[in-house]
């Protein structure tokens, strides 16, 4: 604290990612992290940008990713922005579509970085609880009356847990005036055929659909995220953006990205990896007594009946594992563990299974 601080810097709580330990023989399961790495493709085209041209800066309209993204989604480059990871296209969303008069909706147990904007921005908002089972459930939103816009990840994180898409169409069709912003950041672990709202752009303006290369495509470390949704819902995200920084992409994340975007097989392989890891690590947990909510993410969410949240995060942690555990109400009996290699996944379930083992002794 400060007496050179203002208000607003006083006021604000900032959102604390999950840690980065410098150390090495870990097993890192607590931030979403891909285990499988980027594209041997990305990586020679980073090889290939690093050189004079970094003298020069880069394009401000990152038009060869922006027409990466739009061709891999069959849209229009005027239907795509670009951010320095979506965390910054959220921001800007924030700022120039969800601050309104009326307040922004978003569910209880969320992302924690939605109220966070809301604080810096000074955006009023209206938590709406999911239910009984940790859904969301699109009728609470109906009732919500009047707001300044609804956003919500999809899948819902912590969770994991999937809202269907004419669940989100019902949402858009029913609340015309408001912005709906669906935050896909786990989409591709949704299924075989994934189950993105993105088609739903062509008929319905007030759609926003936010996604990231840092989870399904390994790149949580170039830093790019973007979102989709009609040239109008763009352009205010562009002119944001363009009051506050001109280069948020560097030639690397520009270069890179689009690679990632163009490399079909990596990313096909990849998400299917995790998606049957996840299911095999699903059933393993429930077989040693764990609650396992219903995942479509790299993540799981799961309780022990028996085990305390907390204590057990603190023994994975003595054991070398990490996972993230939420000191919030109604989740702090659960763990969030990312999906990692099979060699993980099965350190992760024999050290609980000893962990459970010596409790009960
Ligand atoms: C990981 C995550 C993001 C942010 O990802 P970036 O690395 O900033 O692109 C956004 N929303 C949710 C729900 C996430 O879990």
């Amino acid at each position: 604290m400060s007496k050179f601080w203002n208000s607003l810097v006083h006021s604000l709580t900032p959102y604390v990612p999950g840690e980065q330990p410098q150390l090495a023989g870990l097993v890192k399961l607590n931030t979403n992290e891909n285990p499988y790495g980027p594209s041997a493709k990305v990586l020679d085209v980073l090889h290939a940008e690093v050189g004079d041209r970094l003298r020069l800066y880069p394009d401000p309209n990152a038009r060869d990713l922006k027409r990466a993204i739009a061709d891999f989604h069959g849209l229009a480059a005027e239907q795509v922005f670009v951010g320095n990871g979506s965390d910054e296209v959220l921001a800007h969303v924030f700022l120039a579509l969800l601050k309104h008069e009326q307040p922004v909706l978003f569910p209880d147990i969320s992302y924690s970085f939605y109220p966070v904007y809301c604080g810096l921005y000074d955006i009023d908002h209206v938590t709406v609880p999911l239910s009984d089972s940790y859904q969301i459930e699109v009728g609470d939103y109906l009732k919500a009356g009047r707001c300044g816009g609804i956003i919500f990840p999809n899948p819902n994180a912590p969770t994991g847990c999937l809202v269907a898409l004419d669940e989100i169409e019902r949402l858009l069709k029913a609340k015309p005036e408001s912005v709906l912003v669906v935050d896909e950041a786990y989409i591709d672990f949704g299924g075989q055929t994934i189950p993105t709202a993105i088609p739903l752009i062509a008929r319905y303006p007030n759609l926003l659909v936010v996604q990231t290369l840092s989870k399904s495509r390994a790149l949580a470390g170039l830093r790019v995220g973007f979102a989709l949704g009609h040239p109008d819902l763009i352009e205010a995200l562009e002119r944001v953006k363009n009051s506050f920084n001109s280069y948020p992409l560097d030639r690397l994340a520009i270069a890179g990205g689009a690679a990632a975007m163009a490399d079909r097989g990596h990313f096909e392989l990849t998400r299917l990896a995790i998606i049957a890891s996840r299911e095999a690590l699903s059933r393993a947990l429930e077989n040693l007594g764990f609650e396992v909510l219903p995942s479509k993410a790299n993540f799981i969410f799961a309780r022990h009946p028996g085990k305390d949240g907390e204590g057990l995060a603190l023994a994975l942690r003595e054991r070398g594992i990490i996972v993230r555990h939420f000191k919030l109400p109604r989740i702090d009996q659960f763990l969030r563990i990312s999906v990692g290699t099979e060699e993980q996944c099965q350190a992760l379930v024999a050290a609980l299974a000893e962990i459970l083992r010596a409790a009960a002794e």
